[in-house]
């Protein structure tokens, strides 16, 4: 995914172009696989990211940039399961800041 990232235009900060990183599986077939049309299956690509030492600090990568990764499967996750992801973690970081607060009040 590496020439991908000058395609979108990413920066510098993606897990997998820090010198140290290990090698992105999505680097080793069709980066296509990770941007199918709609309705395209996403399952090849979700298994490889599965089994992709980078998965974690891509996924968190993804999360915390939406816009520069609005389509395609990142972390092993599609857009919109991404999109259920943020909003649960915002979720639940509404209730336990109500928690925090109805403690000191
Ligand atoms: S987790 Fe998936 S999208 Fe992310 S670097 Fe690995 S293979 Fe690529």
């Amino acid at each position: 995914m590496s020439d991908l990232v000058s395609v979108l235009g990413l920066d510098r900060t993606v897990p997998w172009m820090a010198p140290d990183a290990p090698t992105a599986l999505c680097g080793e077939v069709d980066p296509e696989l990770w941007f199918p049309e709609k309705g395209g299956s996403t399952v090849d690509c979700k298994r490889l990211c599965r089994e992709c030492p980078l998965r974690r600090a891509c996924l968190a990568w993804a999360l915390a940039h939406p816009r520069e990764t609005r389509h395609g499967v990142w972390g092993g996750l599609s857009e919109r399961e991404r999109s259920a992801l943020r909003r649960r973690r915002a979720a639940t970081k509404t209730a336990v800041a109500a928690d925090e607060l109805s403690e000191v009040a």
